[in-house]
């Protein structure tokens, strides 16, 4: 992962030492002595994150880190806090300034790395997230503060030493919504069930294999994209290793800080919701490349790519299949009459009755301004002819209240039936027959259903 990190301290050896470990690890460094060399730098260099000194002269630590928080232009970008070990203070005021995690000199590498990493990959997804968000709706989705602090998070506790789970439980409950299960199977099962944003394991439970656990949650397919932060004794460095190996996605040492198990678990819980928010945003791009704006049904597009190959499908397994193809009659004089929004509305209310009327596995498409076609699995012609007419007694029976000048429209379609009629039949020619029995129905009088087979 490469990334671009600013190093903020007054002390020239301590910047020259994180820049060192830094840059070992490809990591590109940029550095700043004192707060508004910091805030300058951030404005030119646009880093991925900041590493920030709290005690330094003129403008400190948290002042720099509160601006940040504040501005729209930078209020996305992670901000740690290195803070000395004897001033708890410090952190309290540093969460208040909306940091985003700790680090407590000397900083320790795995600390650094880990911390900078997972911080890296949350504004990557910010990053992402606010490319992708039409005129940079950023502000909505990127509060950061309110995110994770005002909307609780769902937080699974997997601990069974009481005293220790109690105390974890304490320091998020003002904050976030917490489950605590001291028995591994039993939490398993619960969090492939409810969706968690984010699980809390003690490495040193009585009896359990915690990594085994940590193996587990991260190989179900319910349970892998949960974030895990892992709570683990200090000399533990072997397991924590494996853990962070397997996936594990942030740890506390024990005994645990309040701030820092908050200001991580935020981290974990916004991570998890960008994510989704990502995954959400990617499925809704895809839909509207298959879906009509207007209507919500399925376009032209998709009909023809994948009815071809329902009806390959059924041909090859000797089922039935049938389409309609329908229109509404004389929708002009709809417009014409009462203006292009009402006709809109018509198109719209038309939709979802059609949508009422039919079953799961049939699928309605709005291939054209006012045609349809439904394709209908596993149904043949006549059965099709009786769907298609209750279709259209549920359309031309109860008039369409649309705002229409006169008061609500009556509005009629005709439809065209066609099934599969042989092995050789292909979606082309079934659909030419339905349109050609749809035009018979037209000529015959409109608000009628015809059918090839009749
Ligand atoms: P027929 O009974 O023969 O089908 O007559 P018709 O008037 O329905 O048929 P025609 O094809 O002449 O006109 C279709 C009209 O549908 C013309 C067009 O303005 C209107 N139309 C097409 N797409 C839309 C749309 O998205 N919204 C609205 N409001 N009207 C549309
Ligand atoms: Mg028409
Ligand atoms: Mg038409």
């Amino acid at each position: 992962m490469t990334a671009r990190v600013l190093v903020v301290d007054d002390i020239l050896a301590n910047v020259r030492l994180l820049e060192a470990k830094l840059s070992a690890e490809y990591f590109d460094v940029v550095t700043a002595m004192n707060g508004a060399d910091a805030l300058d730098s951030i404005q030119r260099t646009k880093p991925d994150i900041v590493l920030l000194d709290v005690m330094m002269p003129g403008i400190d630590g948290v002042e720099v880190c509160r601006q940040i928080k504040n501005n729209a232009q930078t209020h996305h970008i992670p901000v740690v806090m290195v803070t000395a070990l004897d001033q708890p203070e410090d952190r309290i005021k540093g969460l208040e300034a909306g940091a985003d995690d700790f680090l407590t000199k000397p900083v320790n590498d795995l600390a650094l790395f880990c911390r900078v990493k997972s911080l890296v990959r949350l504004k990557m997804l910010t990053d992402e997230l606010r490319a992708r968000s039409p005129n940079g709706e950023t502000v909505t989705l990127m509060s950061r503060r309110e995110d994770a602090a005002a909307r609780p998070g769902k937080i699974l506790v997997i601990d069974n030493r009481a005293a220790a789970s109690e105390r974890t439980r304490a320091a998020l409950v003002p904050h976030h919504e917490v489950t605590v299960i001291d028995d591994p199977l039993t939490a398993v099962m619960h969090a492939a069930e409810t969706r968690y944003e984010l699980i809390i394991i003690n490495l040193d439970m009585d009896n359990i294999d915690g990594l085994r656990l940590c193996s587990q949650l991260k190989s179900l397919e319910r349970t892998r994209q949960t974030p895990i932060l892992i709570v683990v004794a200090p000399d533990d460095h072997q397991r924590l290793l494996r853990a962070l190996d397997m996936g594990v996605n942030d740890y506390l040492i024990r005994p645990i800080d309040k701030q820092e198990l908050l200001a991580r678990a935020n981290t974990q819980i916004r991570r998890c919701r960008y994510t989704d928010q990502l995954r959400s945003h990617v499925q809704a791009t895809m839909e509207l490349a298959v879906t009509d704006p207007l209507t919500g049904l399925y376009n032209r597009r998709y009909m023809e790519n994948q009815t071809a190959a329902l009806v390959e499908h059924a041909i090859n397994r000797g089922k039935a299949l049938a389409l309609l193809a329908l229109d509404v009659d004389h929708f002009k004089m709809v417009n014409d009459e009462n203006g292009h929004p009402v006709g809109d509305r018509v198109l719209q209310e038309l939709a979802s009755r059609l949508k009422q009327s039919i079953r799961n596995i049939d699928m309605i498409c709005r291939i054209g301004g006012e045609e349809f076609v439904i394709v209908l699995p596993n149904t043949d012609a006549e059965v099709a002819t009786k769907i298609a007419d209750r279709m259209r007694r549920g359309i031309s029976g109860k008039p369409f209240d649309v705002g229409a000048k006169n008061g609500p429209l009556t509005v009629t379609v005709s439809i065209g039936v066609a099934a599969i009629e042989s092995q050789s039949d292909t979606l082309e020619a079934i659909l030419k027959r339905a349109d050609e029995a749809l035009y018979s129905a037209k000529r015959g009088g409109r608000n009628r259903v015809n059918s090839t087979a009749a």
